[in-house]
């Protein structure tokens, strides 16, 4: 039978592509060993990490060569953020950020009419820098998704540009990115997305770090915006608000390939203690074989199938596997006991990026779907 190791194993290929090889090393002498430093809030995230990833081409392993990046696949790109995942949440948490206004200025604008979008400015200035890495940005967008009054405003600037106002309640990596996008809603029923340096200014002002039970240490603030002018030149995205939410209820339907690498981790070490144990060996066993059948599936869906198709499988399959990673943690420090709790343990602390996972990008139909896996196991 085979082990969780062979189960989780990536393709032959894969694994030998320089970016995997590179992701290991990094994780292995660098960021894996900062992993607790980088949970507690008080050290937190070290900003010459994401730093060190970014020269290595490892926040833009799917870039286009020509644009500075890697050019590799998409199952490549999967496999450094599963590893990364796995090593230090919080480091690949500050990091994920990036990823939104690299991808075509602002993902999820793939796909979408081409009327119901305009670039502004900022995102070809900004380009060359997002997409090497050598720019790094944080993203504050989470409340574009809910429904009701728009948390932020944004409010045609006398001579061009905008003004914002309202309150983002979460932006992770302030004061290790160097821009972050904030977005807003129009009296028009648009969004407008500004790129903007990760700094106080005039009408912005960032809260303290959240005191968060998990990620602490990832930088996390809330944004307060009142009246802040935002310049012509750093409107990096306009686009139809309904069109947009549309477009994002697809990609936020897909399992992220981090929290299958945190569930890939788990059930490795659960497995290495079952080699002591062996009632735990059955249950990474069983763990393992059930993980590693929902990651194929996964995988198969976010890369072979188009989006947009089999979305409520990929949906249901979201919170299958989330409430397999919370299980697969807990697994984890049942089978450790007392000391999983200590804080000098990584497992109490993969318990926590479990519960995380419920919540990153959580949207209500996500939110229904991990409360039925909940439900019936
Ligand atoms: C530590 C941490 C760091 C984060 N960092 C960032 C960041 O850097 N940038 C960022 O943009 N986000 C960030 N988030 C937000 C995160 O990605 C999720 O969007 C967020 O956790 C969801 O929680 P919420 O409080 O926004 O939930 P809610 O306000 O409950 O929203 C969750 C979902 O439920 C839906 N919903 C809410 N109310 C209703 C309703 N009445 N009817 C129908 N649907 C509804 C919304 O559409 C939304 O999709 C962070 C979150 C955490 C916990």
């Amino acid at each position: 039978m085979p082990t969780v190791e062979e189960l989780f194993a990536p393709p032959t290929e894969v694994a030998a592509h320089p970016a995997v090889v590179e992701t290991i090393r990094l994780c292995d002498e660098v960021i894996g060993p900062h992993a607790p430093a980088a949970d507690d809030p008080a050290r937190g995230v070290d900003p010459a990490h994401p730093r060190a990833l970014a020269a290595a081409g490892l926040l833009s392993v799917r870039v286009p060569i020509a644009e500075g990046g890697l050019g590799a696949a998409q199952r490549v790109d999967v496999e450094t953020v599963e590893l990364l995942a796995g090593t230090c949440g919080a480091t690949w948490f500050v990091v994920t950020q990036h990823r939104n206004p690299q991808a075509d200025s602002a993902s999820p604008v793939k796909g979408l009419p081409a009327d119901a979008y305009r670039h502004g400015p900022a995102a070809a200035a900004h380009r060359p820098g997002l997409a090497t890495g050598a720019t790094l940005a944080g993203i504050a967008v989470a409340h574009i998704r809910r429904p009701g009054p728009p948390a932020v405003r944004a409010e045609p600037a006398p001579g061009g540009g905008w003004r914002l106002s309202g309150s983002a309640a979460w932006c992770t990596g302030w004061g290790i990115t160097d821009l972050t996008m904030v977005a807003a809603t129009t009296a028009t029923g648009r969004f407008v997305f500004a790129l903007v340096p990760t700094a106080p200014r005039p009408g912005l002002r960032a809260g303290d770090p959240a005191p968060l039970a998990v990620m602490g240490g990832t930088r996390t603030v809330g944004l307060e915006l009142d009246d802040m002018a935002v310049a012509p030149d750093e409107v990096l995205l306009d686009v139809d608000a309904a069109a947009w939410l549309a477009a994002d209820a697809l990609r936020t339907a897909d399992t992220r390939p981090a929290t299958l690498g945190l569930l890939r981790r788990v059930l490795v070490e659960l497995e290495r203690l079952g080699r002591r144990r062996p009632e735990v060996a059955d249950v990474a066993g069983t763990l393992g074989e059930r993980g590693a059948a929902l990651r194929e599936e996964a995988h198969a869906l976010l890369i072979d199938v188009p989006a947009g198709e089999r979305t409520a499988d990929r949906i249901r399959l979201r919170g299958e596997i989330a409430e397999l990673t919370v299980r697969a943690a807990n697994a984890l420090v049942a089978a450790r006991s007392g000391s999983a709790t200590l804080l000098t343990s990584p497992e109490q602390r993969w318990v926590r990026e479990a519960m995380f996972h419920l919540v990153q990008g959580q949207t209500d139909v996500v939110r229904r779907a991990q409360l039925a896996a909940f439900a019936v196991s």
